[in-house]
């Protein structure tokens, strides 16, 4: 089969689907690699790299889209590129099915077979396929710089000729995959860090990273209504009691980085507007959450903003993209094993096997049929 990557045409989108590393694996498979010129310059690969690959560079998008069985997309396809989807033909991108079921009817009736990325289930398997984790390791990371750009101290702590440099004060609220990866990045550059979740289990991943758990004082410890590994909307009580914690830390605190999120619900809003007000001048708060409201209160989407106190926000939803080389690269990564488990005998023929877990859990359109959502998988 032919898989062909297009150029990204979001505003700001610097990531590629393909590198010139994973077409060398997609080509073990089988396959022919196809890419439209300059579709990886932003992340930093050029066309001579793919070519060097034995990748075949086309002019135009419309020839990749045309020449190519399978597509492999970063963000969710325009509507010109839906379009493009014909029967016979695989689209992998992300594809958030859940916000976007009009086109996923428009491309099923086509025949086209779309695989979205952020459907692939969350078990051990498929963790080498998981673009959501790799992409929200990045966001972690990623946040930390920007808190250190836009923080004009140090994170570590000094004794210096000129005087003693206190260690900024870091609280990473919410510790999933982005949250474990602000606190890992922050602690290695000397920082105290604090962290908080409602899911109590994470209190040893925390403390393991060099962080220290913000315990309340609540009966059941922290508030852990959640399935499936995910957190479930608080009880007002234990809001209260959250929200009581963090103003008392407020004061104190030099940066604030929010990660917090519920499974298809708007962010919870969790560092509200007298919180920033309590904050010292020259603190931060990036908010990774910005994308689902925010949860900070005065959070504005894809905007920096800088409070009446002098306190820094930064709402920007694009931090994989800002580290679009490293991003870019991950991703390829996951799709390259996406397309393995897609040709088992490695002899250019993909097998749609709609009864394994992890392919069928991330089909979202298939055989003219709208497949969302999945069945329950079978396997953890
Ligand atoms: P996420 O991005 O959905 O949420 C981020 C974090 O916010 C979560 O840890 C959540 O508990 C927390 N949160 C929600 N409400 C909060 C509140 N009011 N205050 C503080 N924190 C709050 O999470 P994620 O990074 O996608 O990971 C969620 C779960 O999925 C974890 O259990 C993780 O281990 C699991 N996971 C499993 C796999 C795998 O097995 N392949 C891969 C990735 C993640």
């Amino acid at each position: 089969m032919k898989i062909g990557t297009p150029k990204e045409i979001a505003d700001g989108e610097a990531r590629v689907a393909m590198t010139p590393a994973s077409a060398t694996e997609l080509q073990k498979l089988g396959h022919d690699c196809l890419i439209e010129a300059g579709a990886g310059r932003a992340a930093g690969f050029e066309d001579a790299a793919y070519e060097a690959a034995g990748v075949t560079v086309l002019k135009s998008a419309a020839k990749v889209w045309s020449e190519a069985d399978v597509i492999a997309k970063v963000r969710p396809p325009t509507e010109t590129e839906a379009k493009r989807l014909k029967e016979g033909k695989t689209l992998v991108s992300f594809f958030y099915p859940g916000s976007n079921e009009a086109q996923m009817k428009t491309v099923s009736k086509t025949g086209a077979t779309v695989v979205a990325m952020d459907m692939v289930p969350r078990i051990s398997r498929a963790q080498k396929m998981d673009a959501l984790s790799s992409m929200a390791n990045i966001a972690g990371y990623r946040a930390v710089i920007e808190a250190g750009t836009n923080f004009g101290r140090f994170f570590t702590g000094q004794v210096t000729a000129a005087g003693k440099v206190p260690p900024a004060k870091v609280l990473v609220v919410g510790a999933g995959v982005a949250g474990l990866a602000a606190i890992g990045t922050a602690t290695s550059l000397g920082a105290i860090v604090y962290a908080f979740d409602v899911r109590p289990e994470v209190s040893e991943q925390i403390e393991s990273m060099g962080a220290e758990f913000v315990f309340l004082d609540f009966e059941d410890s922290q508030d852990s209504s959640a399935s499936g590994g995910y957190a479930a909307p608080s009880s007002p009580e234990f809001q209260e009691k959250q929200l009581a914690k963090f103003r008392e830390m407020a004061p104190d605190i030099d940066i604030v980085i929010t990660t917090a999120l519920i499974p298809n619900r708007d962010a919870p809003v969790l560092w509200t507007k007298d919180m920033v007000e309590a904050m010292k001048p020259g603190s931060v708060i990036i908010d990774l959450a910005a994308e689902r409201g925010g949860n900070c209160e005065l959070t504005v989407k894809d905007e920096k903003i800088v409070s009446d106190n002098g306190v820094t926000i930064v709402g920007y939803t694009d931090l994989p993209s800002r580290m679009a080389a490293q991003s870019s690269t991950l991703y390829a990564t996951n799709i390259r094993h996406l397309m393995t488990d897609l040709t088992p005998e490695k002899d250019g023929v993909i097998d749609h096997d709609m009864e394994d877990d992890v392919i069928r859990g991330a089909t979202v359109t298939h055989g003219g049929e709208v497949t969302y959502p999945p069945p329950k998988p079978k396997v953890a």
